[in-house]
């Protein structure tokens, strides 16, 4: 069961379209694993709609031209795609899911949608390891920066600290960070004032999307020594 979702702040920003992209993203793909934030979304979109109607000037109310008309009247008639769009089987396999080994996983629709734009990732080409952590970079958003993680059992990313937000989305397994375990679906959100040593859990990998907004720090002993290394994972 999903137990960490994202603020009803961000979803009102969400929303409102007012996160930055990669943020919207993770907040979008989350969204797609979990009933209680498509509700809350929907409550918080159609409050939206009531206050941008309230807050129309009476020249915005006048009667449509003929021609929004037609196409408003186009869009109406549209049938309403099924919770489970027939839609997805026309995606092909490979964006539809990561390949890993034997085992596939299946992305969620706001994800499987950027990765048709990303051929090399798409193949593999893309990804980088770094002991067992495995990287694919999705997208470079201003200043942020998506990915995915693949994070082989017990392996975990080095004690760091960030100068900006860092959002992670778990997409299978079991993500460890601190005294707290997540599990598919849970969105965690961070800022640049939290220290920590995140990883997989020892008994299974871990599949996981992250937005980071500016480089990871290193921040003890020697790890400190892996701040170039922070500019990768980054
Ligand atoms: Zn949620």
């Amino acid at each position: 069961m999903i137990k960490s979702h994202p603020s009803e702040g961000l979803l009102q920003a969400f929303v409102a379209g007012e996160l930055p992209p990669a943020l919207a993203l993770c907040v979008s793909a989350h969204v797609d694993m979990c009933r209680l934030c498509q509700r809350d979304v929907q409550r918080l979109e159609a409050q939206q709609a009531e206050y941008s109607l309230e807050q129309a000037p009476v020249a915005d109310q006048a009667p449509l031209p003929d021609e929004l008309d037609h196409m408003l009247s186009a869009i109406l008639a549209m049938p309403e795609a099924p919770a489970d769009s027939p839609k997805a089987s026309k995606i092909t396999k490979i964006s539809k899911h990561i390949h890993w080994n034997q085992q596939k996983f299946l992305l969620p629709r706001a994800l499987q949608q950027q990765v048709n734009h990303q051929p090399a990732l798409q193949a593999g080409e893309s990804w980088r390891q770094l002991g067992k952590l495995w990287r694919g970079r999705l997208a470079e958003h201003d200043e942020w920066r998506t990915s995915f993680y693949y994070i082989e059992r017990g392996g975990e990313i080095p004690e760091h600290t960030h100068k900006g937000r860092e959002i992670t989305l778990v997409l299978s397994g079991s993500f460890v960070d601190g005294d707290e375990v997540y599990q598919e679906g849970d969105f965690i959100y961070r800022d640049g004032s939290h220290t920590h040593k995140p990883g997989a859990d020892a008994t299974e990998d871990c599949l996981c999307f992250t937005a980071v907004e500016a480089p990871l720090h290193f921040t003890t002993g020697a790890t400190r020594l892996l701040n170039p290394l922070g500019k990768l994972l980054y």
